[in-house]
């Protein structure tokens, strides 16, 4: 049996005449800079997510820049972020003149730990640190009620990397009662990515800022187009970071379907905990809870929420590179997301030599995706994990 990490084709059979015409209305219509397919899928994110605001952009990158750029991020400025993420989330900080600084992750969730925020925070006494980035991983939201606390402590901005979190559900406890919050809708600002491989991806390159305070949205507007308002007169320097409106119109065509594609990559993660767990021969990927919310608060008519849309489902294994020279062998596709943890980069130079984040570390040395995707049968499933035991045993 061949199972692809990711199989776009699945999806393509159901989506296909769908899209041909929401491109060829693009086409068309001879709007092909911002217009009317934008300017839905803009309130048609912000209202999905929960946030007041959504402004279109070129791609999960450039949400995070211009978000950056919009906080007036620069030389001599110190972001706080993961050291386990995609490149994107540090390489904006970089891209600005700004330094990075790292919080260690919580080795459960694969998370910014708060704890080591707090300390990293504390210990800022020259209040070098302007903006904080957590990043919520493999759709998973990172601890936001503790994140949240220090920024408001701190008076610092919090710009949430929400590119593989699209959907995912925060339980909060406010005034003793429990509410849920989406990804990206809980910070200053929170972005998005529409890559094809994400649970909402585009047939291109494509991103999203959401954002509730309509001067924080106006900023990221002008922004996006050159910092300019009205057109040729430019109040501040800006990119061209539109995006484009054929990507926002197949968009359009694949948010309905969203909610069941959590549902189907929630359940094939039950499926392989399941299976794993029988085993007991790898560590799976486990849901963490914030310290105020109880597995049972999850029980009844919360039973049905996104805490984890499983963009990647990840596990912890032992002899990681030979297991990936068994899977490929038997024609399973899987990842190391991600193998170099951002401090220890190439590019950061004499920067990557101060920073310690052991969890980090090992987590690049251990982890490895395997295939999650919504249309993903039960006997693939099955067929990955007999071949997963078949390695161990
Ligand atoms: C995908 C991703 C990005 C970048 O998004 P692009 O649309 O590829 O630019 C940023 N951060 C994280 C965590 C991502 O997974």
């Amino acid at each position: 049996m061949k199972v692809p990490l990711l199989d776009l084709q699945a999806q393509l059979s159901y989506l296909e005449d769908d899209l041909i015409a929401a491109v060829t209305r693009v086409i068309k219509s001879t709007r092909y800079i911002q217009g009317p397919e934008v300017e839905s899928l803009e309130q048609e994110i912000a209202e999905y997510s929960g946030a007041a605001y959504g402004i279109g952009v070129t791609s999960g990158t450039d949400a995070l820049l211009v978000c950056l750029m919009g906080l007036g991020i620069g030389p001599g400025d110190k972001v706080l972020t993961s050291p386990y993420s995609f490149f994107a989330t540090m390489g904006v900080i970089l891209r600005l003149g700004a330094i990075p600084v790292f919080a260690d992750i919580d080795p459960v969730s694969f998370n910014i730990d708060p704890l080591k925020i707090g300390e990293l925070l504390a210990a800022d006494k020259e209040r070098k640190i302007k903006a904080i980035i957590p990043v919520h991983l493999y759709g998973q939201c990172a601890d936001m009620a503790a994140i949240l606390k220090l920024a408001e402590q701190y008076q610092l901005p919090v710009i949430e990397d929400a590119a593989q979190a699209i959907g995912a559900e925060y339980p909060i406890v406010q005034n003793g009662i429990l509410e849920f919050k989406r990804a990206g809708s809980m910070g200053t600002a929170g972005c998005f990515s529409f890559f094809p491989s994400k649970n909402l991806g585009g047939i291109g390159d494509g991103g999203m800022v959401i954002a509730q305070e309509k001067a924080i949205a106006e900023r990221l507007v002008l922004l996006r187009n050159h910092g300019a308002h009205p057109k040729y007169y430019h109040k501040m320097v800006g990119g061209n970071f539109r995006l484009d409106p054929i990507q926002a119109a197949a968009l359009r065509v694949k948010l309905p379907y969203l909610e069941r594609w959590h549902k189907q990559r929630a359940e094939n993660a039950g499926c392989y905990n399941r299976l794993f767990t029988e085993t007991g021969l790898v560590a799976t990927q486990k849901v963490q809870l914030p310290a105020s919310v109880f597995a049972e608060d999850l029980d009844g008519g919360n039973a049905g929420r996104n805490i984890h849309i499983y963009n990647q489902y990840v596990l912890r294994v032992e002899r990681r590179n030979e297991l990936i020279r068994w899977l490929v062998q038997n024609d399973i596709g899987c990842e190391i997301y991600y193998p170099v943890p951002l401090h220890k980069q190439e590019c950061l130079g004499l920067l990557a030599t101060e920073t310690h984040c052991p969890e980090a570390e090992k987590a690049a040395e251990e982890t490895l995706a395997l295939p999650i995707y919504p249309e993903l049968s039960s006997d693939m499933q099955l067929y990955i994990v007999e071949k997963i035991v078949q390695f161990y045993r």
